[in-house]
C-alpha cells in the first residue's frame, strides 16, 4: 500500500512571537507544493500564532502532549477538545522526554493516545528504547511493550487513525542517528507485530523514525521501506532545514 510520507517538527520548548512568526512563514513558503503531508508542533501559547500563519497552506499544526483527562481540576494541563478548538490536527504523545522527565508510564501515554483521539486529533505515538536498553539488546521487548500498552487499551483499529514514530532515545537531539539498517529493523518489527493483529491496518500505518535526522540524511532514511517520514527536533527550528528535510520525503 502507497503511503504518503508525513514530516512533523517537533519545536520543543523554543520559540517567541518573533521569532515563530519569521519560522512559520518561511516554512510555509518552503515546503509549498511538496508531495509529503507536513505538520509543526509548537507549544501550546504559539498554537494560535500557528493556526494564523498555517491557515490555508499545506501545512498542519498540532500539539507535543495532552491530558489523558476530558476536564476538570488537572491544575496545567490541556485537553484534547482544546487542542481541536485550536484546529490541531496532530498530538505528541509519549515523547522520550515526557515519558524520562515527567514519568509518563506505558498506561499514561495510552490513556492520552485515547484522550487524543476521542477528540478527533491524530495521535503520533512515539516509541524507542535507550542506549542501555539496545545494548542490553532489548529494543525488540522495549517497543513492543510499549506499542501494546496502546493497542490493549485502544485496539488495533486506533492504530488506523495514528501515527507511530520510532524515536531511539540515545539518537535524540545527539546528532547520532540510527543507520538506515538499524532503523529500518526496527520499523520492520513495529509493522509486524500491528500485523498480527490486523494486516490492513499495518500496511496503511506510517511509522516515522525521529533521532537526529538532518537534510543530509533524510533521503537515505526515508527510502527504507518501512519509513514514512521523520519527526524532526532541532532541524525543525532551522526553515531551510525542515524544508530540504520535506522535500527528500518523496
Ligand atoms: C525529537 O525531539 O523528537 C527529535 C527527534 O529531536 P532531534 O531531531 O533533535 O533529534
Amino acid at each position: 500500500m502507497a503511503r504518503t510520507k508525513l514530516v512533523a517538527g517537533n519545536w520543543k520548548m523554543h520559540g517567541s512571537l518573533a521569532t515563530n512568526s519569521a519560522l512559520l512563514q518561511d516554512v510555509r513558503k518552503g515546503v509549498a507544493g511538496l508531495t509529503a503531508d507536513v505538520a509543526v508542533c509548537v507549544p501550546y501559547p504559539y498554537l494560535d500564532q500557528a493556526r494564523g500563519a498555517l491557515l490555508g497552506s499545506n501545512v498542519a499544526w498540532g500539539a507535543q502532549d495532552v491530558s489523558e483527562h476530558v476536564q476538570g481540576a488537572y491544575t496545567g494541563e490541556v485537553s484534547a477538545a482544546m487542542l481541536a478548538d485550536f484546529g490541531c490536527r496532530y498530538v505528541i504523545v509519549g515523547h522520550s522526554e515526557r515519558r524520562s522527565f515527567y514519568g509518563d508510564t506505558d498506561a499514561v501515554v495510552a490513556a492520552k493516545f485515547e484522550a487524543a483521539l476521542k477528540s478527533g486529533l491524530v495521535p503520533i505515538l512515539c516509541i524507542g528504547e535507550t542506549l542501555d536498553e539496545r545494548e542490553s539488546n532489548v529494543t525488540t521487548a522495549v517497543v513492543t511493550r510499549q506499542l501494546d500498552a496502546v493497542l490493549a487499551r485502544c485496539g488495533v483499529a486506533a492504530l488506523g487513525q495514528a501515527v507511530v514514530a520510532y524515536e531511539p532515545v540515545w539518537a535524540i537531539g545527539t546528532g547520532r542517528t540510527a543507520s538506515p539498517e538499524q532503523a529500518q529493523e526496527v520499523h520492520a518489527l513495529i509493522r509486524q507485530r500491528v500485523a498480527r493483529e490486523d494486516a490492513g491496518v499495518a500496511a496503511g500505518l506510517r511509522i516515522l523514525y525521529g533521532g537526529s535526522m538532518k537534510p543530509g540524511n533524510a533521503r537515505e532514511l526515508m527510502a527504507q521501506p518501512d519509513i514514512d517520514g521523520g519527526l524532526i527536533g532541532g532541524a525543525a527550528l532551522v526553515a531551510t532545514d525542515f524544508a530540504a528535510i520535506c522535500a527528500a520525503a518523496v
